[in-house]
């Protein structure tokens, strides 16, 4: 394989994450994240021992809540307004995803916009869509990294995402028109999807539909982010897969991610970077120029 070609995720997730334990030191701060885990799904589980792993790496506390499946959504609101109450306490994130009986948009929304790690706080969506200066979602931000790494300036590119998650979809394109891409927005009921995304520079692929781009879908010397995570069973064994047919792929793409190993790292890796984001705006510190994000809406 043409390794030119691969956006090595891990690599850049290392270097974030160096980044914000220097930080960390230069600052002289202490952050620390809160986790909420409700319930036993076997994934969320795996995903938070990540993020503890990495937090302790980063010189980040972590303080890990694990909830029985059972708890009434009172008790998580309480958990949340104590924790959003205490000042040693710097970001909150509550695993997704919760139990049926608790409301995912009223759980989030509870959650001080101040310590929302997440970006999911309506007050932080809209601070998006509006160009302010907030935390954003965790992944959408990682693939803009791994983008203007590869890419330098995005500037007047043209982006196909597909997907309009709010986790994914929707901030992504958001987070693109905010670097100035042309950014097309494609999703289940788009018409002539592969026609469309054919035209773009830049394709954010978060379907969740293993191996659903080729590269009939990728116009030569594309870059695709692909975010999709999927697990198939293939040959008597299961493996991960993201929504792009990664050989077919990388036939025509300039460069592409891997699954595991490109999007995945870089979304824990900007949870650890908001963590520090907003540990350094409560404490009223002013950011370096590494730091802080460059917007502009004009
Ligand atoms: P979702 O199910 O909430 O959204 C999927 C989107 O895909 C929807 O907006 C839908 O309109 C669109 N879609 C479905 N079928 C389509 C089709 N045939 N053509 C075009 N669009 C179609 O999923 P999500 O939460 O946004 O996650 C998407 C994928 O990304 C999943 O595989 C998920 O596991 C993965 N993911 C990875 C990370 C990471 O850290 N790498 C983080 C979040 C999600």
């Amino acid at each position: 394989m043409n390794s030119l070609k691969l956006i090595d995720g891990k690599a850049a997730a290392a270097g974030v994450l160096r980044q914000v334990k220097a930080d960390i030191a230069r600052h002289g701060i202490h952050p620390a994240l809160a986790v909420i885990l409700v319930g036993d799904d076997p994934a969320s589980h795996v995903y938070v021992r990540n993020k503890v792993l990495r937090a302790e790496e980063a010189g980040i506390r972590s303080l890990e809540y694990r909830l029985p499946t059972d708890i009434p959504q009172a008790d998580v609101l309480a958990l949340i307004a104590r924790l959003n109450a205490d000042p040693s306490v710097n970001g909150i994130l509550l695993q997704l995803p919760l139990p049926a009986h608790i409301e995912e948009a009223l759980a989030l929304q509870a959650i001080a916009p101040s310590k929302d790690v997440d970006g999911f706080h309506s007050e932080n969506v809209g601070g998006l869509s509006q160009g302010r200066d907030v935390l954003t979602p965790c992944t959408p931000s990682g693939c803009m990294h791994l983008l203007q790494a590869t890419l330098g300036d995005l500037s007047g590119k043209h982006a196909v995402v597909i997907g309009r998650s709010n986790i994914v979809g929707k901030p992504m394109a958001a987070l693109l028109l905010q670097a100035h891409c042309s950014v097309t927005v494609l999703h289940s009921r788009s018409v002539n999807a592969r026609e469309l995304c054919r035209q773009a520079d830049i394709v954010v692929a978060a379907v969740g539909r293993p191996q659903m781009l080729d590269a009939s879908w990728l116009k030569p010397g594309c870059v695709v982010i692909d975010v999709g995570i999927n697990r198939i069973e293939a040959g008597g064994r299961s493996r991960l897969v993201g929504d792009v047919d990664f050989d077919s792929a990388l036939a025509v793409a300039s460069a592409i991610t891997p699954v595991p190993g490109g999007v995945g790292p870089m979304t824990i890796a900007f949870l650890m970077k908001n963590t520090l984001t907003a540990a350094l705006q409560q404490a009223n510190t002013p950011r370096s120029l590494s730091e802080a994000p460059c917007l502009s809406t004009c």
